[in-house]
């Protein structure tokens, strides 16, 4: 049974969150029935946690419960705030995107069946994703936002959505801006974000999924948990978010024959709270700490 199940759960929690998105979307409030979907595929994946975990050691605790989830709602509730403010004062978001729309192309073939134009949308957004997270890692200077993510020590459902704020709006800003110049219509930036949105708590998740072929598809918790691992070799690959095209492109793609790692996690210091992990890129000793080199403190 747990064989099956393990064979089973990635397309299973996957497919049939695509599946109630859809009829979430088509309903009479989209936003709050997609809510309820993906709330209901996070206790999914929370139950399988417990029964087919891939580590029982990260059932354990860490004390960091609190401030993943604090990242989490910082950052979603940001995004939504902004979407919230460009309905309820069109003029003032016209104004500010003025010089975006000055740009736009308005090339997005909008004819096009809206599956297509979802595939479309996440290979096109991968692309930001992918470059805005490996700059993230290469680059010093976006390392000490995102060291905050690779922090932790155990990965499970609940710590999918801990990115610093800086950390996210700059994938963001990768990643969407070139679909809202070409034109994309709100329907497939919908789908995007339930797409992405499905892909994070199914690559952070503590369950052992066996997801064979998938690997070569889709960013699958297998190809993510190496990319947590504290060994550099190891944890420097597998950047990408949805589909792993850009992984195979530019050779970061990671895969080795051999169950993936469970040593995560950063060499240098993370603050211990939430106020204090928000200003801790902001500060000299801070960042510091966080690339693991000796503070003036000690
Ligand atoms: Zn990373
Ligand atoms: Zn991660």
């Amino acid at each position: 049974m747990k064989t099956i199940l393990s064979f089973l759960s990635w397309p299973l929690v996957f497919f049939s969150g695509l599946l109630c998105t859809y009829f979430a979307f088509a309903s009479e409030r989209p936003m709050f029935a997609f809510a309820l979907v993906y709330a209901g595929e996070v206790l999914l994946l929370f139950l399988l946690e417990r029964y087919i975990p891939y580590e029982r050691r990260w059932l354990i605790p860490d004390g960091e419960m609190a401030n993943d989830i604090a990242h989490t709602l910082l950052t979603k509730g940001l995004v939504q705030l902004m979407a919230l403010l460009g309905a309820v004062f069109p003029m003032y978001t016209a104004i500010l995107l003025l010089p975006f729309t000055g740009a736009q192309l308005n090339i997005w073939p909008t004819s096009l069946p809206m599956l297509l134009q979802v595939a479309m949308g996440v290979l096109i957004a991968e692309f930001g994703l992918y470059w805005s997270h490996r700059i993230a890692h290469e680059r010093l200077f976006f390392w000490r936002f995102h060291a905050l993510h690779h922090s932790v020590t155990r990965l499970w459902v609940i710590n999918t959505g801990r990115f610093h704020i800086a950390d996210s709006l700059f994938k963001v800003a990768l990643s969407q801006l070139p679909l809202f110049l070409l034109g994309a219509p709100l329907p497939v930036f919908l789908w995007l974000g339930a797409v992405t949105a499905f892909m994070g708590i199914l690559t952070h998740c503590n369950v052992d999924m066996r997801t064979g072929f998938f690997d070569y598809i889709f960013s699958t918790p297998r190809l993510h948990r190496w990319h947590h691992s504290k060994e550099l070799r190891e944890g420097n690959t597998n950047y990408c978010e949805n589909i792993v095209f850009y992984d195979l492109l530019f050779g970061t793609y990671f895969n080795p024959d051999r169950p993936s790692s469970t040593d995560i996690g950063i060499r240098g210091q993370i603050a211990k709270n939430f106020l204090g992990q928000l200003a801790q890129p902001f500060r000299k000793d801070g960042v510091r700490q966080i690339l693991g080199r000796p503070t003036k403190s000690g």
